[in-house]
C-alpha cells in the first residue's frame, strides 16, 4: 500500500449532533486510508471521496502543530475521538507515531478522549492515555468476531482478536474505560449465537466494562461492490444470498436481530457488562474500573 504524506488545512472536525454513543465533541483523522482493509468498512462508501481506499494512506503531516493551535484556540473542553473512518493504530503508526505525539498533546491540554481501533498497537500509548485518564480516557475495541481465523478472513490487516482482547484487558488493569463496539455483526457469517455468546463472554474475561452492538451491517455504492467482492473470495455463494435478502437497502438488519439482542443483553446482565459507554461528564467523578 502506497503512503503519501499531505498538509492538512483543519485538524479537529466539530460534532455537530449531539454523539449519543461516545458523547464526542471534536473528531480527528490523523491518516486517510487505512491498512485493516475490513472486507465490510463503510469508509469505501462515496459520501466520504476517500479515494484509492485500499491503495494508499495518505498521512497528515502537519497534524501535530495542527492540533496545538486548534486546541489552544478552543474554548470548551470536550471528547476529542480518534478512529472513525481509519484505524488510528493501523500497522504505519508504529513507525510514525501520529496518534502516539496527538495524545501526549491532548494530555497537556488536558481534553478527554474516546479512541476506537482494532489494534493491541494502542498500548504503545498507555503513559499518555493514563495521563489523560486523570480527566477522562476510553478506548473500544472493534470485535465483530470470537474466532481468530474468521476475524483474519474478514479483516485480513488486522491484529488477531485475542490480541484486541489481551490489550484491553491491560488497558482495564490500568484504569481506563474500555470495551467492545461489536458491530457490524454479519449475515451468515457472525449471526450466529455462539459467536455472540463467545464475544460476551471473551470480553467478561478480559475486563469489558461494556459491549456496544450492532446486528447487521450498513451497505451502499462501492462499499457494497467490494464487500460482495470479499464474499465471493471467501464464502462463495453469499452474495447471491445477500441480494436475495437485502436487494440494494442501505440498512441490512440481521433476520435474527431481536433473538441475538435478547441474547446479548441476559448475557451482558449475567456478567454485569453495560450495553454502552459512559461518556465524558464534566466536572463528573471520573469512573474507576473493578476489573
Ligand atoms: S479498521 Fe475500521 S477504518 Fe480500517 S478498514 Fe477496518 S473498518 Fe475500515
Amino acid at each position: 500500500m502506497a503512503i503519501k504524506e499531505i498538509q492538512a488545512k483543519v485538524l479537529l472536525a466539530h460534532v455537530r449532533q449531539p454523539d449519543t454513543w461516545f458523547g464526542l465533541r471534536y473528531n480527528m483523522n490523523l491518516y486517510r486510508g487505512c491498512q485493516h482493509r475490513c472486507i465490510y468498512c463503510d469508509s469505501r462508501s462515496e459520501c466520504y471521496q476517500i479515494e484509492h481506499f485500499d491503495r494508499q494512506v495518505l498521512v497528515k503531516a502537519n497534524a501535530i502543530e495542527l492540533l496545538q493551535k486548534e486546541l489552544a484556540r478552543k474554548r470548551v473542553v470536550g471528547t476529542i475521538g480518534l478512529g472513525s473512518m481509519k484505524d488510528p493504530y493501523m500497522p504505519l503508526e508504529a513507525q510514525v507515531n501520529l496518534a502516539g505525539r496527538a495524545l501526549q498533546v491532548i494530555a497537556r491540554f488536558g481534553f478527554p478522549v474516546h479512541v476506537i481501533t482494532k489494534s493491541d498497537l494502542v498500548l504503545k500509548d498507555l503513559d499518555a492515555l493514563c495521563e489523560i485518564n486523570q480527566v477522562y480516557a476510553a478506548v473500544s475495541f472493534t470485535v465483530t468476531a470470537a474466532d481468530d481465523d474468521l476475524a483474519k478472513k474478514v479483516e485480513p490487516g488486522a491484529p488477531l482478536v485475542s490480541a484486541r482482547l489481551r490489550a484491553m484487558r491491560v488497558l482495564a488493569e490500568h484504569g481506563l474505560h474500555t470495551g467492545l463496539t461489536m458491530m457490524p455483526v454479519l449475515l451468515f457469517i457472525e449471526d450466529n449465537e455462539e459467536n455472540i455468546r463467545q464475544i460476551v463472554e471473551q470480553a467478561h474475561a478480559h475486563g469489558a466494562a461494556y459491549i456496544m452492538p450492532s446486528f447487521g451491517v450498513t451497505l451502499r455504492d462501492r462499499q457494497r461492490a467490494y464487500y460482495y467482492d470479499g464474499l465471493d473470495e471467501l464464502f462463495p455463494g453469499l452474495r447471491q444470498k445477500y441480494e436475495r435478502a437485502y436487494g440494494e437497502r442501505y440498512h441490512c438488519p440481521v433476520p435474527d436481530a431481536e433473538r441475538l439482542s435478547s441474547l446479548f443483553h441476559e448475557l451482558c446482565r449475567q456478567y454485569g457488562i453495560a450495553t454502552h459507554m459512559t461518556p465524558y461528564q464534566p466536572g463528573a467523578a471520573k469512573q474507576l474500573s473493578l476489573f
